[in-house]
């Protein structure tokens, strides 16, 4: 496809940064690579808005990939942050912030008895598998297909198609040692996960999951399956390590827990989040069961330290976000994502695009197959090339929306009136192109 390239200054930073960053951005998906186009250079955003460098307004649907759940530059963040950079921002010794931040977490989600704050969603999942392992003195790690856990080598394995197959590496750099201990699984299917154990009897030390999956776009759980798992790894002597990077604090004020185990009577023997609770900030954590926290140093043998975890600035903005997520955020948060959800399914019918709307809390995504999407694979099965011309049209028209077909949509409690009617009067070309969209290349 052409692309109306009206972002001259986007343009021109892209060059700069290419010229010293790999590919021009700090994280890949920013790059654009599988939408094709200019990644656009934001320079600041209030609200539901972002504006770019060349002073262009889109409403925003990606919202930092989840943080900003009250929307961009909110007052209270911004004056909490203000106060606590005033005293200065970092001093590596314990400060009363993180006592606070750690106990609005284990206030808000029942489980978690105990918890560990460092900085981003890698290292707590990297660092709640070491725990896991250390804990229970085996090495394997169960994970599923298509969900993704931050960059960590031993989950960076996602290969292995079938059941239970002991997975290669994803990326180069990560060694088959790295990612031996580790079995992927097809999502959704609790067979695969009773016939790892089955097959490596005393040998599994976790199954990490996330709670909800958002990085294959959104693929909830099926009812019973996380539950399922639970039981499987208490009967195999395994931890379940929820991850709610994405999904705590966000669908509810306890996360996917709150939505899902709370009322089921099981819980995870460790979480992790992340996003949200930062405030857009890097701070994250991980935390659960105190029995398995023990073994954490300084208090256990388990080796886990950051010269930045706990900083007093992260953890101002983080706890002022929490406190300011009220019933009222959640409950608007639902219906800003019901409508915009109701939107996109009517402009897409409306074009005979055959389109599936998966939810998962507040979080959602189209795919553009009529087919239920479960687990990966059949997440793959989509017709992303639709995407492709859905994305650019919007973006033409002031929406940005995730670059990729397999990520969540993200919406903030600052959504209102005006932001919802400038995307529900830039999806029906968008539909429209989605629907004369034409199978291409892999844009690469
Ligand atoms: C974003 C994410 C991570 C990684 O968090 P980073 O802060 O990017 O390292 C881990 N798990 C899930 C479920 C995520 O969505």
């Amino acid at each position: 496809m052409s692309y109306p390239y009206e972002a001259p200054q986007s343009q021109s930073l892209f060059e700069r940064a290419s010229a010293v960053t790999p590919g021009g951005v700090n994280s890949p998906v920013r790059a654009f690579r599988a939408v094709g186009g200019t990644p656009r250079f934001m320079v600041s955003g209030t609200g539901p808005y972002l504006t770019d460098a060349d002073g262009r307004e889109y409403v925003d649907l990606v919202c930092s990939w989840g943080p900003m759940i009250l929307g961009h530059a909110h007052p209270a963040v911004l004056e909490a942050v203000r106060e606590a950079v005033s005293k200065g921002t970092s001093f590596g010794t314990p400060g009363q912030g993180e006592v606070e931040l750690a106990e609005e977490i284990v206030a808000r989600v029942a489980p978690v008895e105990q918890v560990r704050l460092v900085s981003s969603g890698t290292e707590a999942t990297m660092s709640a598998i070491r725990l896991a392992r250390g804990f229970t003195g085996r090495a394997k790690v169960v994970k599923f297909a298509g969900c993704y856990h931050g960059h960590v080598d031993a989950l960076l394995a996602a290969a292995g198609s079938g059941v239970a197959t002991f997975a290669l590496p994803d990326t180069p750099g990560v060694t088959g040692a790295q990612a031996g201990d580790t079995i992927v699984v097809p999502y959704n299917d609790l067979a695969a996960v009773a016939q790892a154990f089955a097959r490596h009897p005393g040998e599994i030390a976790c199954v990490i999951t996330e709670a909800a999956p958002g990085n294959m776009g959104v693929v909830p759980p099926g009812p019973g399956f996380n539950a399922g798992l639970a039981k499987l790894c208490q009967e195999n002597g395994a931890l379940f390590i929820s991850d709610e990077v994405m999904t705590g604090f966000r669908v509810s004020k306890a996360g996917w827990y709150g939505l899902e185990a709370a009322h089921e009577g099981w819980a995870p023997d460790l979480l992790t989040f992340g996003k949200v609770m930062g405030g857009g900030f890097p701070a994250a954590a991980f935390g659960g069961r105190a029995d398995v926290m023990a073994h954490l140093a300084p208090a256990g043998p388990v080796y886990q330290a950051g010269t930045l975890s706990g900083n007093p600035v992260a953890t101002a903005a983080g706890l002022a976000q929490l406190r300011a997520c009220t019933d009222e955020v959640y409950a608007t948060l639902g219906q800003v994502a019901d409508t915009v959800c109701g939107l996109v399914t009517e402009a897409l019918t409306k074009e005979g695009v055959a389109h599936r709307l998966q939810k998962a809390g507040t979080m959602f995504s189209v795919f553009f197959t009529d087919e239920p999407v479960t687990d990966y694979a059949s997440a793959k099965r989509q017709e992303a090339f639709r995407f492709t011309e859905f994305f650019h049209s919007l973006l033409a028209d002031g929406v940005y929306l995730p670059p990729s077909a397999f990520e969540s949509w993200f919406v903030s409690a600052s959504h209102d009136e005006r932001a919802i009617e400038r995307i529900a009067a830039a999806l029906p070309a968008a539909a429209r192109a989605a629907a004369l969209a034409k199978p291409t290349e892999e844009l690469r």
